[in-house]
C-alpha cells in the first residue's frame, strides 16, 4: 500500500502564473531535519508533489532546511527521506540549505557593501522593543567598513564577534513588522550535523529561503499562510540581490482537533517519555498514523482533498478515518476474538460428533482474501457480556453457524460487584436450532470452539493525547495532556490469527478493524491496534 495512486478527488489549480505548458514548474519541499514528518508536513509535501508531478510535468526539489544546528540530526533527515518514499513522493533533486552557506555568506557581504544590511549588537530584549515601537537601532547607520569588520569577527567566532548579528536594512517602522530590519545572520558555536565546525555564523530561514529558492530555480514557493506577512521581505531580498523571480503562494496549514502539529511540542512529548517515540500510534506523525492503521492511499486522498485552499479549519478526525475505512474494508480479512476476562464456557447440544473443521471465506464479500479454518464442536466459549444478556429459552444466533436456544444458565453471585448481587454467568448450555431463522433473532454473538489452538491477542485502543480541541496561545501543554490514552483488552482469537503478520489489517467480528503491531510468536500474544472508523476517535 505504499503505491502512489492517482485519484480524481484532487483536481484543483492555484492559478499559477506564466506556467506555459507546465514543464518549467519547479516546486520544493523544505523540511527542517529537526523531527519526524507530521501530517501537516505531509500536506506541504503532497501539494508540492502534486503541482510538480501530477498537475504539471515539472520538477520537485527536496531541500533540507538545516540552518539551525542546535535542533538538527541525521536521524531526522533519514526518517524524512523514508517517509516521503513511503508516501510515494520522489524528489527530482535533493539538497541542503547548508550546501549554500558560502553563497549565502557572499550575498550577505553584498548586502552590507550595498548599504542594505548592518551589524547590530543591541541586546535581544531591547531589539525586540525597538522593533515593536518602530525605533531605529543605534547601529543602523554604521559605515560599510565597520559592518564588514564586525561580520568578519562574527565569522571568526571571536568573543567580540559573538556579540553581533546582521540585520537587513528594510524598514524601521513598516506596519508589516516582518519588514522591520529582520535578523539575517547570527552566531552559533554549535557543531553542525553536516558542516561540523566550519562555520561560526548561520543565516536565518528568512534570509536563506528566497536566495536558495532563486539559486535552485524554484518558480513557485508554496508556503502556509502564516508566512503571508513574510512574503514582502522574501521579495525584498530577491530584489535587493537582483535574483530571479519566485512566485509565493500561500495555502492553509493543516490542523486537527485535539492534535499537536508543532514539532516543538511533539519533541517535548517524545523526550518526556509520554509516548513510546515518534512512531507511537498516538502521534500525528506519518509513522504514527500508519502504525495506528492509516493506509497511504487514504492519507493522500484525504490531504489532497483539502486542496490548496487558504481557509484554516480545525479538521475532525472523523472524516479522516472514514476515508481510511474505504481503503481498509476491502483488504481486511475477518476473524473472531473473544475477550478473555470472564469468558464463559458453553456446551452446545446437538452439535455433530467430534471436531469439524470447515474452510470458509475470510470475507464474505471479498472472496479474493482467501480461506480460513472455522472449527465447530460442542465445547465453545463466549463473552461474558453476551452470555449475561441471555434469557432462559431465548433463541439467539451463533455467527457463521446458526441459531441456538438457551437451555441452561449457571450463575455465581459476585459479592464484591455493585449493584450488590450482580450475577456472573459461569456456564451455559445451548441447544442448536439450525432450522431457526437468523433474521428473526436480535442477538448475533461471536463464539470460538475450544477444540482449536486459541491464539492470545492483546487488543489496544488509543485516545487523543490532549484533552482540549484546540490549544490556545498561553495554554500549558502539561495541563492538557490526557492521562489515559491506552486501553488494553486480553482476548483469545481463532487459530488462523497465528498466521497474521505485522502490518496486516484485519477485522475482528463485532469489534472492528485492527492493525497487527506484533505477530503471535513463541506463545507471546499478538498485539492488535484498534483502527478508528467513527466520530470521536
Ligand atoms: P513545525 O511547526 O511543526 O515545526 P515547521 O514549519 O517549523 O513545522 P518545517 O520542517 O520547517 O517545520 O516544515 C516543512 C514544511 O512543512 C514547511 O513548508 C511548512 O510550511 C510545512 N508545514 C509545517 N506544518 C504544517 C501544517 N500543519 N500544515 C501544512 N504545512 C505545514
Ligand atoms: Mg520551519
Ligand atoms: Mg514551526
Amino acid at each position: 500500500n505504499g503505491e502512489k495512486q492517482k485519484d480524481d478527488s484532487a483536481n484543483f489549480d492555484i492559478g499559477l502564473q506564466d506556467v506555459g505548458d507546465g514543464t518549467g514548474i519547479v516546486t520544493r519541499f523544505p523540511p527542517e531535519p529537526s523531527g519526524y514528518l507530521h501530517i501537516g508536513h505531509a500536506k506541504a509535501a503532497l501539494l508540492n508533489d502534486y503541482f510538480a508531478h501530477e498537475k504539471y510535468k515539472g520538477t520537485l526539489l527536496l531541500r533540507f532546511d538545516d540552518t539551525n544546528p542546535i535542533k538538527e540530526k541525521q536521524e531526522f533527515q533519514d526518517a524524512i527521506v523514508e517517509d516521503l518514499a513511503l508516501m510515494g513522493i520522489k524528489a527530482d533533486k535533493v539538497s541542503h540549505t547548508s550546501d549554500y552557506f558560502k553563497e549565502l555568506y557572499e550575498y550577505c557581504v553584498q548586502l552590507i557593501k550595498e548599504g542594505n544590511a548592518y551589524a547590530d549588537d543591541t541586546l535581544q530584549e531591547k531589539m525586540r522593543d525597538e522593533r515593536m515601537k518602530g525605533i531605529p537601532s543605534e547601529r543602523r547607520d554604521s559605515s560599510v567598513e565597520d559592518n564588514l569588520a564586525r561580520f568578519e569577527e562574527m565569522k571568526k567566532g571571536t568573543e567580540e564577534g559573538q556579540r553581533w548579528c546582521i540585520r537587513a536594512k528594510m524598514s524601521v517602522d513598516d506596519p508589516n513588522k516582518a519588514m522591520r530590519d529582520p535578523v539575517i545572520y547570527r552566531c552559533s558555536d554549535e557543531e553542525h550535523h553536516r558542516t561540523g565546525d566550519e562555520w561560526n555564523i548561520y543565516p536565518t530561514y528568512d534570509f536563506c529561503c528566497p536566495i536558495v529558492d532563486a539559486i535552485e530555480g524554484v518558480t513557485h514557493a508554496l508556503r502556509t499562510t502564516e508566512y503571508n506577512d513574510r512574503d514582502a521581505q522574501y521579495q525584498w531580498f530577491l530584489k535587493a540581490l537582483r535574483l530571479r523571480p519566485v512566485y509565493n503562494w500561500g495555502f492553509a496549514r493543516l490542523n486537527f482537533v485535539r492534535t499537536l502539529l508543532s514539532k516543538r511540542k511533539l519533541t517535548k512529548i517524545v523526550d518526556s517519555g509520554f509516548v513510546w517515540g515518534w512512531d507511537d500510534p498516538r502521534m500525528p506523525t506519518v509513522r504514527g498514523v500508519r502504525r495506528r492503521g492509516v493506509t497511504i492511499p487514504a492519507l493522500r486522498e484525504f490531504i489532497l482533498k483539502q486542496g490548496p485552499s487558504k481557509n484554516i479549519v480545525n479538521l475532525d478526525w472523523y472524516s479522516f478515518w472514514a476515508t481510511n475505512k474505504k481503503y481498509i474494508d476491502p483488504i481486511a480479512a475477518r476473524y473472531t476474538a473473544i475477550a478473555e476476562d470472564a469468558k464463559v464456557p458453553v456446551t452446545v447440544i446437538g452439535a455433530r460428533e467430534g471436531v469439524i473443521t470447515e474452510e470458509k471465506d475470510k470475507h464474505a464479500k471479498y472472496t479474493n482474501l482467501g480461506k480460513k479454518k472455522v472449527v465447530f464442536s460442542s465445547s465453545i466459549i463466549m463473552e461474558q457480556e453476551d452470555a449475561a444478556s441471555f434469557a432462559q429459552d431465548e433463541e439467539i444466533t451463533l455467527m457463521n453457524w446458526g441459531n441456538a436456544i438457551v437451555r441452561k444458565i449457571s450463575h455465581s453471585i459476585n459479592p464484591l460487584a455493585k449493584p450488590s448481587g450482580f450475577k456472573t454467568v459461569t456456564a451455559l448450555e445451548l441447544e442448536l436450532h439450525l432450522q431457526g431463522d437468523v433474521k428473526k433473532t436480535s442477538k448475533k454473538v461471536t463464539w470460538l470452539s475450544t477444540d482449536q489452538n486459541l491464539i492470545p491477542v492483546e487488543l489496544v485502543d488509543f485516545d487523543y493525547l490532549i484533552t482540549k480541541d484546540k490549544l490556545e496561545e498561553g495554554d500549558q501543554l502539561e495541563d492538557f495532556l490526557n492521562p489515559n490514552t491506552e486501553t488494553r483488552t486480553k482476548a483469545l482469537a481463532d487459530c488462523n490469527v497465528a498466521e497474521l503478520k505485522v502490518d496486516d489489517i484485519v477485522q475482528f467480528d463485532r469489534k472492528g478493524y485492527f492493525r497487527i503491531d506484533k505477530a503471535f510468536a513463541h506463545g507471546e500474544p499478538a498485539i492488535a491496534f484498534q483502527i478508528p472508523t467513527g466520530r470521536g476517535k
